[in-house]
Parts: structure tokens; sequence; C-alpha cells
């Protein structure tokens, strides 16, 4: 007799899974096709917790606290995986890399801005970094944090996200 059952195999489904059997459980899973096929099987395996504008949205939607908690949840989300990565010795090439979120054009810069702001007042290690050089093509600032963890498929190596 299972204490939980779990639908769908993908890497929602597989994550509830392994939590809850480690936390005890008795747990079924139930795959309606083939394990991590569905749209977790096409994943870029990218983890951030910078998703390009959403912080300022929720700090005037949600307030300080509800910013804050999206982005201790994001992050430690990305902690775990790194975790059970370690845990489980699993070759997945695991790379720590600056996350960005670019501006191709002037019209964005104060969002991107307010965008770092509010990202850094949630609490995450953000920044803004203004255009220096005269070689870059954007005037646009990007925004910058310091801790995320894409975790790249085996056999190859992805960049940060942009
Ligand atoms: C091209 C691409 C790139 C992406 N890159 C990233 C990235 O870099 N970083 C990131 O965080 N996210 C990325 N994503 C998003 C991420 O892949 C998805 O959010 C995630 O894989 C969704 O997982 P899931 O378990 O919710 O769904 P799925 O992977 O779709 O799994 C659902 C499973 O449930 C099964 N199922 C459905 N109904 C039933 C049923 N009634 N009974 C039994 N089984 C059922 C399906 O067959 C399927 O296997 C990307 C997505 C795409 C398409």
């Amino acid at each position: 007799m299972n204490d939980v059952t779990v639908v769908g195999g993908g890497v929602a489904g597989l994550s509830c899974a392994w939590e809850l059997t480690r936390a005890g459980r008795r747990v079924a899973l139930l795959e309606a096709d083939r394990i991590a096929a569905g749209v977790t099987g096409y994943t870029t395996a990218k983890l951030s917790s910078l998703h390009t504008l959403v912080y300022e949205r929720l700090r005037r939607t949600r307030g300080a606290d509800g910013a804050r908690a999206y982005a201790q949840s994001q992050q430690g989300a990305v902690e775990r995986v790194a975790e059970i990565a370690e845990l489980l010795d699993i070759e997945c090439e695991l790379e720590r890399f600056p996350a960005f979120t670019f501006g191709r054009d002037p019209v964005g810069a104060d969002r991107l801005r307010a965008e770092a702001a509010a990202a850094k007042g949630a609490g995450l290690a953000a920044s803004c970094q203004e255009p220096s050089s005269p070689h870059r093509t954007s005037s646009s600032p990007r925004t910058t944090r310091s801790s995320t963890v894409p975790c790249s498929s085996p056999g190859s190596r992805r960049a940060a996200n942009s």
C-alpha cells in the first residue's frame, strides 16, 4: 500500500517522488508515456533564480515579502539540485556561472535597473552593470546574479542564461 501516488514522471513528479521517498513515504509514480521524455526531455537544464524581469513586478504586486519568498524558493531549489547532484554523485557537469539579463536598447534600461534593485532587495546577489565599453553594441545595462547554477546535460557544457 502506498502513502502517496505521484502522477507524471517529468522533473516535477520525479523530484516529488524522490523527496517523499527520502522522507520515508512509500511512493508510486505513474507515467503514461516514458520517464523524463515529456517537456523535461527537452530542457536546456539551466537552473537560475534570475528569470528575465520578474522581481520588480513581484515587489509591486506581492510586496517585498512576496518577492523575497519567491527569490528564496528559486534559489533554494537551485541549491537543492546541487546538493542532490553531490549526494548521488551525478555526473552532470554541474557548474556555477553568473546569470545575465541583457537589454538590447536603451528603452528597457530603466526596467533593468529596477529589476536589479528589486532582485537585490529580495535577497539575491544581483547588480546592474552599465555599459562601459565603446565596443559594446548595446547601450543598455544588464542585470547579473553571481551564484546561479546551470546544470548541463551529460556530454555537453551549457552557458548561463541570457
Ligand atoms: C526547449 C526547452 C528548454 C527548457 N529549458 C529550461 C531550462 O533551461 N531550465 C528550466 O528550469 N526549465 C527549462 N524548461 C522548462 C522545463 O523543462 C519544464 O518546466 C519542466 O521540464 C516541466 O516538467 P514537468 O515534470 O512539470 O512536466 P513534463 O516533463 O512534461 O512531465 C509530465 C509528465 O507527466 C506525464 N503525464 C501527463 N498526464 C499524465 C497522466 N494522466 N497519467 C500519467 N502520466 C501523465 C507526461 O507523459 C509527462 O511525462 C525548458 C523547456 C523547453 C521546452
